[in-house]
């Protein structure tokens, strides 16, 4: 057998709408790894495989609001190439401040004084360590020496940062007094002198029970002025008074600190970040002292953890959403707070559009905010349930409906479904049960 045609072999995939050189570099290695038979079938499944690495639309039917896997909190891109005043001053022709309208939202927002855009929460504490407190002591508590996720540790952070951790307290509790004793050496013989007290929120964890911990406001009071205090927030709820829901907090929030409050608490510094409960893209906000975040801003590594023009457009249109208390610019917001009779108004229109089949229910449902934030607070929902494993089914439709399978039922959760997808999903279903019945 002949080996096949490199060229010949990557046209006849075009119909994937993959690019032509990504078809050849396909074929090249498949020619070279498999058996000239074989080469077909191999071929057909790489191209399959690599179409479905490009992004697009899913249709979340998990009912975990902030899903790491498909892309944290919900955001239009912009969507435009034209050119912007990224770092133009259209007042008077001059260079203009990168950032300026985000920061000034989100200062206003919280009652910080300054306020520093970078790529993400972990960028934000990396960033404030190494400028703060490099070759410095940073005091912790062991009871929040914690793992967020994504190798992001909190004891290897502060190494990387170069500064030194000085732990205090226990796994379950940690007192003012073990704080003030770890304080007690600054301005002494103490090597190297504390610069921080960093309280990091305990996002994706909860210790119960026999429990203490010191509260921004006892640290900033118990440590001396030099010694900066701040609180890695993580989740990114802008204020616990929830200003921008016509009903004020949701109970699943529970006693969830917001960046205003623990500012108002005494924070010098809060890192945040913009794709948790924000529910803004990924980005990290710094925010307190003006003395403080303008230091963090000429570090060199500012340079290196900065995010890019459309991130801070996003940004903006998200802190511009939350100043008009404009729901409908919050899709995390707007999806966490619909009613359940409202999803269950959806559910039943979609089951009417059915094919006259019993086969799929609704059902009372449990929803979560996901995205390392909130464990253990359930929001309660409405899905629909069919039998039997059909996720993969449902992963296949266009767009790609993403459902949960347990103990042999599947549910899609309507809680994270846009109301104008439920067309597709009612699409979706429909397939499935015309090809069930065939
Ligand atoms: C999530 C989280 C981070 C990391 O935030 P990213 O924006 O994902 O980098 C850091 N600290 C805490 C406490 C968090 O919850």
């Amino acid at each position: 057998m002949h080996p096949p045609s490199i060229d010949r072999l990557a046209r006849a995939h075009a119909g994937s709408g993959l690019p032509h050189p990504t078809l050849v570099g396909l074929a090249r290695r498949v020619v070279a790894e498999v058996p000239a038979d074989q080469v077909e079938g191999v071929l057909d499944s790489a191209v399959a495989k690599r179409v479905a690495l490009e992004a697009r639309e899913v249709i979340n039917g998990t009912g975990v609001l902030l899903h790491t896997n498909l892309g944290r909190s919900p955001v239009s891109a912009s969507g435009n190439d034209r050119y912007t005043n990224l770092e133009f001053s259209l007042a008077d022709g001059g260079r203009g401040p990168r950032a300026a309208a985000v920061t000034d939202l989100a200062t206003m927002l919280t009652g910080a004084e300054a306020a520093l855009v970078v790529n993400n929460c972990a960028a934000a504490v990396m960033l404030a360590l190494a400028t703060l407190a490099n070759e410095r002591g940073v005091i912790v508590s062991r009871g929040e020496l914690v793992e967020i996720g994504g190798g992001f540790r909190v004891p290897d952070v502060l190494a990387q940062s170069g500064a030194t951790l000085v732990e205090v307290g226990t796994t379950n509790r940690t007192n003012v007094g073990d704080l003030v004793t770890a304080l007690e050496p600054n301005g002494g013989a103490a090597d190297p002198p504390v610069a921080m007290v960093l309280k990091v929120h305990q996002s994706n964890y909860r210790i119960i029970g026999f429990t203490e911990s010191v509260s921004v406001a006892q640290a900033r009071e118990a440590a001396p002025d030099e010694v900066v205090v701040m609180a890695d927030l993580g989740s990114g709820l802008l204020d616990a008074r929830c200003q921008w829901l016509a009903g004020g907090p949701p109970s699943w929030l529970g006693d969830e600190p917001g960046v205003a409050q623990v500012l108002a608490d005494g924070a010098d510094l809060v890192a945040v970040s913009g794709d948790k409960l924000m529910g803004g893209p990924q980005a990290g906000l710094l925010v307190g002292r003006a003395d403080l975040v303008d230091r963090c801003a000429r570090h060199p590594l500012m340079r290196a953890v900065r995010c890019g023009g459309g991130t801070l457009r996003m940004l903006e249109r998200t802190l511009t959403a939350y100043a008009n208390r404009d729901l409908d610019g919050l899709p995390f917001w707007s999806l966490a707070t619909t009613t359940c009779d409202a999803l269950r108004q959806r559910g039943a229109s979609i089951l009417t559009q059915l094919p006259n089949d019993r086969s799929v229910e609704m059902i009372d449902t449990v929803a979560t905010t996901g995205g390392g934030t909130l464990p253990g607070a359930d929001i309660a929902s409405v899905g629909l349930a069919l039998p039997g494993d059909r996720v993969a089914a449902l992963r296949a439709s266009e767009p790609p409906v993403i459902a949960r399978a347990a103990e042999g039922t599947t549910v899609i959760d309507l809680r994270t479904v846009f109301s104008d997808q439920d067309a597709p999903v009612t699409a979706a279903l429909t397939r499935l049960l015309d090809r069930t019945r065939a």
